[in-house]
This record gives structure tokens, C-alpha cells and sequence, in this order.
């Protein structure tokens, strides 16, 4: 076909004419096939898979999981309000997130999810209280933390007893008395996640032992669960890793619990996204130099943060390779930052207008985009097939000056 990148059967530079750049491009297909991998791995076990709403939350994505019958994990208000503007479920949807504001467990409890993931003693107090007041017993599954390595980044582990998030398992006994005996609260679960980006199954498999010992410590202390949540992490290929198939990760968590009555819950983010969009982008500018040559493209950190924070690397392609010589480029957005990057050393054959695409920018790209620099936000299409559909339009100027305002000369406001 030209040799011209496509999405689906729709080739990228007729969506950079259609929707301009920089743009997220999704591709339905994608989406569907990581969901029916999900699925197919716990064939024959009562499980449900919560999407975790965070990775990337635009409403098409939530509606379209929704409608393949998804659950969800959700770590804030805002993110149950896209739930239920999506037409998602709301009493398949857990609550994670170490900082649950009283209205947000209200709001959350007047929704009727399915599960509060407590992460601490004070958490579960003021839940206790919510509840109360609310005349609402609320559901809750403590996360424990397994205090296992998951072997990922440093930043994106949170399985660790030096991570916040949590509670220790050998204090979550406790807690889980402490509950049991609340009329406020419905002990119903048990949840631990440890970390993001996971390529090797062990760390998962180790922490469903320890949390498996711990259920069967609670049965013994008369407390029983309806669910297990394992939490998500599955990692996915960026460059060279190789992510085992999603079976190979939770054949033998499923496994380890066949013996087990509870259903078992899962929260995968980037799993289902992360390989499902690109975030095309424009050259602007070549600025080549004795040690370092540039290449400015019109999309930057403020749209795609992960090499920023993380120094997570993307494959970065030319969206029409050109014949010709190549060249060692960064390849950098317009903000005013060194850390402005999206790529560093890729050799591409450019010149200015050129399309790139960045790979694997489906998960944690749009949802931690910012206006730094006073930069709108970019569009977002989904591709189905050859059809093409606009699910958040670019941002203008208007929706970010919208909120402020300047005062007056004197600076100080009429009563
Ligand atoms: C972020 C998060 C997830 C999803 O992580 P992925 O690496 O995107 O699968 C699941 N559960 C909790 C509690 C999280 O914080």
C-alpha cells in the first residue's frame, strides 16, 4: 500500500489531513483482540477483568469495554464519573488509590461499586464513617502488600514494603477482624497489585501465593471472601521485551486457586491499550549539529510524558519512509524544558513535514497529557476498519483560558 503506515486499513496521513497533528490514533481491533486474550485465559473460571480506567480513560475506550462486558478499576471520582458517562457498569467497578477523599467514597458508595481497595488503617476509618452516615454498609477488600519484587522500574513498582501503597499483610489481619465486626462494612475481597510493566510471570505468581496464604489464614479466623483481585502489570513489548502471552501469566494464578470458590478479579491497563495507539506527529524543524542533531516535531512532553518521567523508550517511524540518507536525530517537542523529548538517537531519513508515528503510546499517554506550555491538548481518533471516528477533539485556545481570570486594574474585585 505505498509503503505509508496504516491504522487498520486507514492510512495515517489521511488522518494527520483529516484531524491535523499531533493526534492519538486507536485502533478498535487492537483493543478487542487484547480483551479477548484476557478472556480467553480465564475461560472456565468466574473472573472478571476490571479495565484500569487510569491507562487510558477516554469515553469511547470505556464504552467499548463495557460493552465486551468489562469491569473497572478506577483510582478517583472523575474517573467513576467517566465510567458511568461510558454506559460502564457500576457495580463492576473497584476503587484503588491510596488518597480517597470523603466525597469521593461517598459519591463512590451512593454509586454502588462493587469494591473499596483500602489501602490503609485511617482509610478504612473513614470509610467506616462514610458508611455509617450514609446508612450504606460499604464493600471493601484490603490491598496487602506482598512485599515482592515485581522486577520492573523503580518508579511503577508498588509491591514493595517501601512503596505506599498498601498495607502490610502481617497488620492486614487485623484490619480484616476489625472490619468483620463493623456493621458499617461488608467484607468482601482481598486485592494486591504489584507493579506495572511485569514481563516476567513469577513476581505476580508469588504474590497470589502469599495472598492465597493469607485467605486461608482469614477462613480460619471465620472470614471469607467473595473475591481475590490480583491486580494487573502485565507489561507489553516497547522495544526488544518479549511479554509472554497473557496466559502465562494468569494460567497459573488461576491454577494456584482452583481449589478456591472466590472469583478471581483483574486489573490490567496498559495490557489492553498500551499496543493499540500511536501518537502521530509532525516535523516542524531539522536542526542538525556537529555533536547532536534535532529533530523538532509538533508534539511533545506535555502529550506523551513517559520518556520524560520514566526515560521510557517508544519506537519512533517515519510514517512515509523516504529513500536517502539517514541520520542520527533526538527527537524533541517545543517546550521549554530538556527533558523535552520523545526519542533520543533514532536514525531516520527526515525532512521537515515529514509524519512520524510513536509507537505503543495507547496507555498512560492522553491520560498524562497536560497544557504545560500553554499547548492544547491533541486530538483523539479510533479506527475501525476503514471507518474513522473523532473521540476527543483537539483542544483550542478557548477551553484553557476558559477557567481564569485576570482582575481588574486595581486588583481587587467588586464585593
Ligand atoms: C495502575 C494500576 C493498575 C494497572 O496497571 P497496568 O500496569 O496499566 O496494568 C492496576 N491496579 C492498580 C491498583 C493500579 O494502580
Amino acid at each position: 500500500m505505498g509503503g505509508v503506515l496504516h491504522c487498520e486499513s486507514v492510512p495515517l496521513p489521511e488522518i494527520a489531513r483529516r484531524f491535523g497533528t499531533p493526534c492519538y490514533v486507536y485502533s478498535a481491533a487492537a483493543l478487542d483482540e487484547a480483551w479477548r486474550e484476557f478472556r480467553a485465559a480465564l475461560a472456565g473460571r468466574d473472573a472478571l477483568v476490571c479495565y484500569a480506567v487510569k491507562a487510558n480513560s477516554n469515553l469511547a475506550i470505556l464504552a467499548r469495554f463495557a460493552r465486551l462486558g468489562a469491569g473497572f478499576d478506577i483510582v478517583s471520582g472523575g474517573e467513576l464519573a467517566r465510567v458511568q458517562a461510558s454506559g460502564g457498569d457500576c457495580s463492576r467497578v473497584v476503587f484503588s488509590g491510596v488518597g480517597k477523599s470523603e466525597g469521593e467514597l461517598r459519591q463512590a458508595l451512593e454509586t454502588g461499586i462493587l469494591c473499596f481497595n483500602v489501602e490503609s488503617a485511617a482509610e478504612l476509618s473513614r470509610i467506616e464513617r462514610v458508611a455509617e452516615a450514609a446508612r450504606r454498609p460499604a464493600p471493601i477488600a484490603l490491598r496487602v502488600n506482598p512485599d515482592v519484587d515485581p522486577l520492573t522500574h523503580p518508579y511503577i513498582s508498588t509491591g514493595l514494603r517501601t512503596n505506599k501503597f498498601g498495607v502490610p499483610i502481617e497488620e492486614a489481619a487485623e484490619l480484616y477482624l476489625h472490619a468483620s465486626r463493623s456493621p458499617h462494612l461488608r467484607v468482601i475481597g482481598i486485592a494486591c497489585h504489584i507493579g506495572s510493566q511485569l514481563l516476567d510471570p513469577a513476581p505476580m505468581l508469588e504474590a497470589s501465593g502469599k495472598v492465597l496464604d493469607f485467605v486461608l489464614r482469614l477462613e480460619r479466623d471465620g472470614i471469607r471472601l467473595e473475591h481475590i483481585d490480583l491486580g494487573g502489570g502485565l507489561g507489553i513489548r516497547y522495544r526488544e521485551e518479549t511479554p509472554p502471552p497473557i496466559a502465562e501469566f494468569l494460567a497459573p494464578v488461576a491454577a494456584l486457586f482452583a481449589q478456591r470458590p472466590e472469583r478471581l478479579l483483574f486489573e490490567p491497563g496498559r495490557r489492553l491499550v498500551g499496543n493499540a495507539g500511536v501518537l502521530l506527529t509532525r516535523v516542524e524543524y531539522l536542526k542538525p549539529g556537529a555533536k547532536r542533531s534535532f529533530a523538532v516535531v509538533d508534539a511533545a512532553m506535555n502529550d506523551l510524558v513517559r520518556p520524560a518521567l520514566y526515560d521510557a523508550w517508544h519506537d519512533i517511524a517515519a510514517v512515509a519512509p523516504r529513500p536517502g540518507p539517514a541520520a542520527v536525530y533526538d527527537i524533541v517537542g517545543p517546550v521549554c524544558e530538556s527533558g523535552d523529548f520523545l526519542g533520543t538517537a533514532r536514525t531516520l531519513a527526515l525532512a521537515e513535514g515529514d509524519l512520524l508515528a510513536v509507537m505503543s503510546a495507547g496507555a498512560y499517554g492522553m491520560s498524562m497529557s497536560s497544557n504545560y506550555n500553554t499547548r492544547p491538548r491533541p486530538a483523539e481518533v479510533l479506527v475501525e476498519g476503514g471507518a474513522v471516528r473523532l473521540v476527543r477533539r483537539r483542544e483550542t485556545l478557548a477551553d484553557l483560558l476558559g477557567p481564569e481570570q485576570a482582575p481588574d486594574e486595581t486588583g481587587i474585585s467588586e464585593p
